[in-house]
């Protein structure tokens, strides 16, 4: 059993990573779909988007051609339309909520469709937006991932001039650095933010970490307004014996690694356990397998009814060769010489509690899976030391705010995964639109302590 890199040809990692969802490959294909569209009135596929993208029109104008109309509808409600369309859980969004759901025929497929009209807008470069006239004020947004992007794009078509600082070199945040990347590819992802802040009016600073290359105090002294959107940070801990072996990774650096520096370079196991069945668990385990690992098996303390991730992610990572052990809680790993060699879980049942809800519960019944490499899937934690360093007010370590984003602190705005704790990025999305707005009255109302929790 070893833990190492290079496993594949170029010819496999190419095959193993290429697009899990490709693109209709004609014209025809497209319009075959989008004519099926019924364009309903009170069209559920819209009412089930966070960020509202009005589905049957943008079907709509596919069905004339007009493909730029479409781009244009699509990224007026989400400028990460693109990105969406090939990041989001549609299952349990729109194409979900599709009337031909209820007819039990195929939905329409939305996020297809949605790609058609994004791709080919980004690849041109069309110029879709245009800025209004300088309103004469400046705002600082912390995080250039997407709650922030969207949150910049919406306040300098408004005529706001706006400074994103992000800590890492690219831009995209979850969508660049957390997604694998048979969904998303590292250069899409460039080019997309290349499209958002094509617009002017966004300047982005790389390697700038709040708390260290500058302060929160300083950013409210040198602008109108702050927008906090920097994200979740590290992976939780599992806190059971053996997490220091070698071979015990999370999977948030796992997929980052992934991402940035190539799949030949990150080196698997060939007997891997992931801990959690979220969509970064899913994620991990089958990126692990198509990094060329023998066997990956997915652990659970649940069942398939409680899982956070949808049907379809698991069936990628079924239809992948991984295997899924349910109702198993990590108790310890154990390894020799310093490496993992066995992750032992104890045998959990489920017991309603007051509440009715199904908890897990621990037996005396132990199962022991042999392993070289253990990636940990079971949530990121906040960054708390942060918050706590720029005195917000928070909720365990997740900034305290208003529904449209006002913290404890007059002229500071936040939304995404730091005030909700991690959700999908379309979430992110509609989070920086609604901050953008509450951000606009600040400014043009000249700021005022009723902007404060
Ligand atoms: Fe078209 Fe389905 Fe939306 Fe109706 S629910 S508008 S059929 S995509």
């Amino acid at each position: 059993m070893a833990v190492r890199n290079n496993r594949l040809t170029a010819e496999e990692y190419a095959q193993h990573f290429s697009d899990i969802h490709p693109p209709f490959e004609t014209r025809d294909a497209a319009m075959v779909d989008a004519n099926r569209c019924l364009f309903c009135y009170d069209a559920p596929c819209t009412k089930s988007c966070p960020t509202g993208i009005n589905v049957p029109k943008f079907i709509k104008q596919i069905t004339t051609d007009n493909i730029k109309g479409a781009a244009f509808t699509i990224f007026s409600s989400n400028i990460m339309g693109g990105g969406c369309a090939k990041v989001c859980p549609v299952e349990k969004l729109c194409e979900g909520a599709c009337v031909y759901n209820l007819m039990e025929e195929e939905a329409i497929p939305i996020a297809r469709l949605q790609r058609y009209a994004t791709e080919r807008a980004i690849a041109q470069k069309w110029q879709l937006f245009e800025r209004k006239p300088g309103i004469g004020k400046k705002v600082a947004i912390v995080g250039a991932g997407p709650a922030g992007l969207s949150c910049a794009h919406a306040l300098s078509r408004e005529g706001v001039d706006v400074t994103i600082f992000e800590k890492e070199e690219k831009g995209g945040g979850l969508m660049t650095y957390g997604i694998a990347a048979y969904k998303v590819t590292p250069e899409f992802c460039c080019d997309e933010v290349d499209f958002i802040t094509s617009l002017g009016g966004i300047d982005i600073q790389y390697g700038k970490v709040l708390g260290q290359d500058v302060t929160l105090t300083e950013l409210q002294q040198a602008y109108d307004a702050v927008y906090l959107a920097f994200g979740v940070g590290m992976a939780r801990q599992l806190y059971i014996p053996g997490e220091q072996l070698e071979g015990v990774v999370d999977a948030i650096n796992f997929i980052y690694d992934i991402r940035n520096s190539g799949y030949p370079a990150v080196p698997v196991g060939d007997q891997v356990a992931v801990i959690g069945m979220g969509m970064t668990a899913i994620d991990a385990a089958t990126q692990a397998k198509r990094l060329g690992a023998k066997e990956v098996t997915l652990v659970y303390r649940r069942t398939q009814q409680e899982m956070p991730c949808t049907e379809a992610e698991m069936n990628i990572a079924l239809l992948d060769g991984c295997k899924i052990v349910w109702l198993a809680a990590p108790a310890e790993i154990r390894g020799e010489e310093g490496r993992v060699t066995q992750l032992v879980c104890h045998a959990v049942k489920l017991e309603a509690d007051a509440g009715g809800r199904r908890q897990p519960v621990i037996t005396d019944e132990k199962i022991v899976l042999p392993v070289d490499m253990v990636i940990k899937a079971t949530g990121q934690m906040p960054f708390e030391q942060l918050i706590h360093d720029c005195q917000l007010q928070h909720n365990n370590g997740k900034i305290a705010v208003t529904d449209n984003g006002v913290t404890s602190i007059n002229g500071v705005f936040s939304g995404g995964d730091c005030v909700n704790g991690g959700k999908e990025v379309v979430d992110a999305v509609q989070a920086g639109k609604d901050g953008a707005k509450v951000i606009l009255a600040y400014l043009l109302e000249g700021g005022n302590a009723r902007n404060s929790l």
